[in-house]
């Protein structure tokens, strides 16, 4: 069977508020207390590890940090979701630096464990950005869709992004992308077959298994968190992007059905395990050395 990583984008209600334009100015964040309780309760009861993407602003919050720290316990997996998640795309070098170096070092120093992975806010990657979290020793990235778009941004052709590759030439680090959801143009994972229907997921996973490839079960917390009290929306949009359309039992029976979906067809691990297994079946043990510029070739085509 072929790897699976379950991924968490912890994004409470003032990412996806300041996300939208909207503010948001209150102390506590009900989407991401609600959400990291139950997905807690959800990966302990179904016996999954996870990989869960902090940023440095929410490890810095008092009410956000124990149940960060919770996850550590419980041998999930930290990595790094930027400083404030900004969209990289839309900042300057320098900012581009804070927050992907700045970030690695507060959630490592507050929490005591390495962070080696990362995901852009809003998957809004592009070069400079892979580029430098290379240069800052990141060993992976999980923040590309092979879509025509991002070929275009990431000058790489879409079929070597549908796969793990090496996206800086003369670096090691990884991109992990997420799954192919071609020719369908709206990814399957589960918060928006929670809001089109969960045949979007059993369809995207039905067509992505045939192709033997890892998969990202990516979460977000919104799929599990109580819905958001109605003095705390912004009209109908902030419902829906809040899924707060939706009873938090629901989402979890349904994202339950989603998980054992997976379960049955892949062997759910955590990323940087993936990672090694990845590296292990595409470079011959044999000769390590002959076969690893083959990895950077494939780069570099795509990479210009
Ligand atoms: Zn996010």
């Amino acid at each position: 069977m072929p790897t699976a990583t379950v991924h968490v984008d912890l994004d409470g209600a003032q990412d996806i508020f300041e996300g939208h334009g909207w503010d948001y100015s209150h102390s506590d964040d009900p989407v991401f207390e609600t959400g990291m309780r139950h997905f807690l309760d959800f990966f302990a009861s179904n016996r999954v590890t996870a990989t869960f993407f902090v940023t440095g602003r929410s490890v810095r919050d008092k009410r956000k940090r124990p149940l960060i720290e919770e996850a550590v316990r419980a041998g999930h997996e930290i990595a790094s979701h930027s400083l404030t998640h900004r969209y990289l795309t839309r900042i300057d070098t320098t900012a581009k630096r804070q927050e992907l170096g700045e970030s690695r070092d507060v959630l490592e120093q507050a929490l005591g464990v390495p962070v080696v992975g990362f995901r852009a806010p809003g998957y809004r990657i592009d070069r400079e950005s892979l580029e430098l979290l290379a240069e800052f020793g990141y060993a992976w990235d999980s923040s590309v869709f092979p879509t025509a778009k991002y070929a275009a941004a990431l000058e790489t052709p879409v079929d070597v992004l549908a796969a793990p590759h090496e996206p800086v030439a003369g670096s090691p680090m990884v991109e992990w992308p997420m799954p192919d959801h071609r020719p369908f143009p709206l990814p399957f994972n589960p918060s928006y077959a929670l809001i089109l229907g969960d045949w979007l997921f059993r369809r995207g996973i039905k067509r992505y298994r045939a192709n033997g490839r890892p998969l990202t079960l990516l979460f977000h917390l919104i799929d599990l968190a109580a819905p958001l009290p109605s003095g705390r929306l912004r009209g109908l949009s902030s419902r829906i992007f809040t899924l707060s359309t939706l009873a938090a039992e629901s989402k979890r029976v349904r994202c339950q059905a989603m998980l054992e979906l997976v379960k049955a067809q892949y062997r759910i691990m955590l990323t940087g395990q993936a990672i090694a297994e990845w590296r292990r079946n595409a470079i011959p043990a044999t000769s390590t050395a002959q076969s690893r510029p083959a990895h950077g070739a494939e780069a570099r085509a795509g990479g210009g």
